[in-house]
This record gives structure tokens, C-alpha cells and sequence, in this order.
């Protein structure tokens, strides 16, 4: 008698736990992602875009998602409080364009001088970093993943030439966040604008400088055709992590399986998206060399030793008034002192041997 209530009572349990499975894969959800990218923007939205397809083709269509560039369902800069409030499930962009949430989310993009895209991820993976990010974002009701980076960008279009500090005075360059407080401090007009709007600002005069990313971008955009300096290294971006956010309540709502579908398409679009662009950057670069009316320049040395002290100045004083962008900068500048210790032997001692 016993022994049959066992097995009958196994068999229960098991037909429960196979009809909750059956229900669990049975669910589909559909979800929206907006970005703050143009609709179909080369490398950054359609790196969005081939996640949200290989998430759907993973989970078998369980999880379908429609995507809306900026300004197709929410304006660029709304996204982090869309998927926040739930208008949306998921968003794809750049942590920085939030720090007017809190100063901290920049760090998760990039400083000024700071960590290249391998260190970052070493950083965000194995250093710490997510855990902060996440723990960041809770307070958003949202869940970060790092998911995409451009590698090193570009300094900037620049109309006339930059020759010392001097000619940043009165500049007005379209450069968001930190870099722009950068500029301001040497005495240029930071101005913050989406993607979307650079050509035209540029090309009508409202600007006189933009930085967007690097050669495959830019050249997209035609920026080549209204400005002829291009300088070089984007000193304020040197490994700039992209993000996907996803709103914590629908994250929550999936089943295990998808929850993991959407962790490791996250994690491949920050692989593959960084590969593409560097890859594609190469290739735009021998075409805009090949425009005769374009010089490609480094900054002077003066100004970017300018713009490096500024950027510690200011990080400085963002630490002393706000404490969770100390807590996320401990965590940062404490990694980067110990890897740019293994950088320089390994890395950088590569590429100098390369060139010298
Ligand atoms: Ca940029």
C-alpha cells in the first residue's frame, strides 16, 4: 500500500512538473525594443537587430521581438525611461546617454582616457564591474547587459584645424558626456545630440566639430563631405561598451530557459559587434584615405595632455559629490591600475614592436 501511494504520488508530481514545462514552453512573449540608434543603423542598430533576431530563433519564437530605431516609437534619449516604465521590455544604446539619471552610468560606457574594449570586458566580466551595473540599474528597475562595443573610436570632424588648446576656444562640437565636459573645461561647446541630427548640424553650421564613432560610421553619414579634419585617437572613448537594458518585470516573467536564450545573445552581440567594427573600420579607413581634400591627424600633444588633466579633475570632483559614481570608479581605477600593468608587457609592447 505504501509502496503504491510512493509511486503514485511520484507519478503526480512528475505529471505536474511535465504539464508546468509543457505550459512554461508553450508561453510566447512579445516584446518591443527601442534604441537610440537610426532605424537600421550599420553596426550599432543592426547588431541590436541580429540579437533580437537570434533570440527569437533560439527560443523557436517563444520570445518575438519588434524593434523601433530612435524616433519610431520613443526619441533617442527617452529609451532608458521607456523600458524602465515598461513601455517597452528591452532597449539597446549606451549607458552614458543616462547620466543625468546618475553621473555613475558613464563609467559603464567609457572615461576619458580609460579602459580599451578588452579591458573593459575584463573589467565587466571578471573584475567586478557587472555586479555594480546591475546593482546601478536595480534602482531603474531595469537589468544591464554589456552587449556591443565599437573598439577605439575616432577624435572627431573638425572644420578647421586644431592645432594647440587655443582653437578649441568657442568650438561647438557635438560630443555627449564626459568628452564634453572635457571640451568645455579647454574651452569649447559640448553639445549633446543623437546620431541622427550630426549631418545636418554640421553641414548648416549650428556645429563645428562632431565626433560619431569611427571611419564605417562616419563614412555612412557622410560626414567626410561637410568637415575635412578627422583627428585621431577618440581619446574620450577608447573602448566604448554598448548596452542592452531589459525591464526587470518582464525579465523576471521568463521561464529559465529563455532567461538564459537572452543572457548569451547579449553576451555573443558584445563579441560579434566589437569584431564587425573592427573589421569594417579598416575598410572605411582606406576609403576616406583615399579622399584627397581629407587630412587624418593626430591631436597635438598639448591638447590631449590638456584634456587628461581635465578628465582627472573632473572625475575628482564627480567622486567628492556623489558616492555611487566613487563606489562604480573605485572598482574601475582600481582594475585598470592592475591590468594596464599586464597591457603594457603584453598588448602594448605587441603593437610598439609592430610599428617601431
Ligand atoms: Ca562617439
Amino acid at each position: 500500500m505504501k509502496r503504491r501511494e510512493l509511486i503514485l504520488g511520484a507519478g503526480a508530481a512528475g505529471i505536474a512538473a511535465t504539464s508546468k514545462l509543457k505550459a512554461q514552453t508553450k508561453k510566447t512573449f512579445k516584446w518591443k525594443m527601442v534604441t537610440t540608434w537610426p532605424p537600421n543603423f550599420p553596426g550599432l542598430g543592426t547588431g541590436a537587430i541580429r540579437m533580437a533576431k537570434s533570440i527569437e530563433k533560439a527560443s523557436a519564437g517563444r520570445i518575438k521581438i519588434k524593434i523601433f530605431g530612435a524616433g519610431e516609437l520613443v526619441p533617442a534619449f527617452e529609451v532608458f525611461d521607456y523600458v524602465s516604465s515598461g513601455g517597452a521590455e528591452m532597449g539597446h544604446g549606451a549607458a552614458y546617454y543616462w547620466r543625468g539619471k546618475t553621473e555613475a552610468t558613464q563609467i559603464f560606457t567609457a572615461l576619458p582616457f580609460g579602459l580599451n574594449a578588452m579591458e573593459m570586458n575584463g573589467w565587466l566580466y571578471y573584475g567586478g564591474g557587472l555586479e555594480l551595473y546591475r546593482e546601478l540599474y536595480d534602482t531603474f528597475n531595469l537589468r544591464p547587459f554589456p552587449c556591443g562595443n565599437s573598439g577605439c573610436q575616432m577624435g572627431g570632424w573638425f572644420k578647421k584645424e586644431i592645432n594647440s588648446v587655443a582653437d578649441l576656444k568657442g568650438l561647438k562640437m557635438r560630443i555627449p558626456g564626459f568628452g564634453g565636459e572635457v571640451l568645455r573645461r579647454n574651452g569649447g561647446t559640448p553639445v549633446a545630440m543623437p546620431g541622427g541630427e550630426i549631418f545636418t548640424a554640421l553641414q548648416t553650421g549650428t556645429i563645428d566639430a562632431a565626433e560619431w564613432i569611427g571611419p564605417y560610421n562616419d563614412l555612412t553619414f557622410g560626414m567626410h563631405k561637410v568637415a575635412k579634419n578627422y583627428y585621431y585617437p577618440g581619446w574620450h572613448e577608447g573602448g566604448p561598451t554598448l548596452e542592452c537594458i531589459v525591464n526587470k518585470d518582464a525579465y523576471s516573467e521568463l521561464p529559465e530557459d529563455l532567461k538564459a536564450i537572452v543572457d548569451i545573445a547579449a553576451s555573443a552581440t558584445n563579441d560579434t559587434m566589437l569584431a564587425e567594427f573592427m573589421a569594417r573600420n579598416a575598410f572605411a579607413l582606406q576609403q576616406i584615405k583615399a579622399m584627397e581634400d581629407i587630412k587624418i591627424s593626430p591631436f597635438p600633444k598639448d591638447v590631449m595632455r590638456a584634456f587628461k588633466k581635465s578628465t582627472q579633475e573632473i572625475i575628482n570632483e564627480i567622486a567628492r559629490r556623489d558616492e555611487r559614481f566613487a563606489k562604480v570608479y573605485k572598482s574601475y581605477s582600481d582594475y585598470k591600475n592592475t591590468v594596464e600593468q599586464w597591457t603594457k608587457i603584453s598588448e602594448y609592447a605587441l603593437l610598439k614592436n609592430r610599428y617601431e
